[in-house]
């Protein structure tokens, strides 16, 4: 079974993700779309970092990525039927060309995605987050702008839903609440594993 988890950069899905894993051993396998896009984008076009992919690439670049990514995550999904395999990647992404959806038609049509998660909070708590971690190189956009992205967002979402007949579960990683937010969405999986 295959959903999405999308979020603003720096909601916290990543380290969502991670917690929820290592308390639900083995039951749930978790793709970053962006990596998986990355490790094709470094060989064919010599990109370095993440971060570089939506500034550097051109909207069919990006779309050739996104179609080998899709092939990758059946493949895995297929390898592994009883598990919950979780997609970590962005609905609107900000390029210099303005948003793009990070859930491209190819994968609404290839792959079987159950549902959509998205991963949010304060715009205040999250722009703090960009601050703090220097492992990554995200914008430090003002509010307005956070509000906007979200909103492109949701968009997407909306659209993704749908287009497929998938639900969006909003789960919100208050700051310093980590553990709440994994509770919330290990009872989401868990819910899931019973359908
Ligand atoms: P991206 O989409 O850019 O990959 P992300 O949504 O995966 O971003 P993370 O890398 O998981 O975001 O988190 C960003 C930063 O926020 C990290 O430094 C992480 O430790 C911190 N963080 C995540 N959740 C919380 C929380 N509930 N309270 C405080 N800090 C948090
Ligand atoms: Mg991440």
């Amino acid at each position: 079974m295959i959903l999405v988890i999308t979020g603003l950069p720096g909601a916290g899905k990543t380290t969502l993700l991670n917690k929820v894993s290592s308390e639900m051993d083995g039951e749930i396998i978790i793709l970053s779309f962006g990596s998986l896009m990355m490790e094709i984008a470094s060989v064919e076009y010599n990109i370095k970092h993440r971060d570089e992919m939506r500034k550097k690439l051109t909207a069919e670049q990006i779309e050739h990525l996104q179609e080998l990514a899709v092939e990758k995550i059946n493949e895995i999904s297929k390898e592994n039927p009883d598990k919950i395999v979780l997609v970590d990647t962005h609905a609107a992404v900000k390029t210099t060309y303005g948003f793009m959806p990070g859930i491209h038609d190819i994968m609404l049509q290839k792959m079987a995605i159950k549902g959509f998660i998205y991963i949010t909070t304060d715009y205040e708590e999250i722009l703090e987050r960009r601050k703090r971690d220097t492992s990554r190189y995200r914008d430090l956009e003002d509010i307005l702008h956070l509000r906007l992205h979200d909103q492109m967002n949701l968009a997407v979402l909306t659209a993704c839903s749908i287009r497929i007949g998938s639900p969006v579960k909003i789960v919100l990683n208050r700051e310093g609440k980590l553990e709440e937010a994994a509770k919330e969405l290990r009872e989401l999986l868990e819910a899931w594993k019973q359908v």
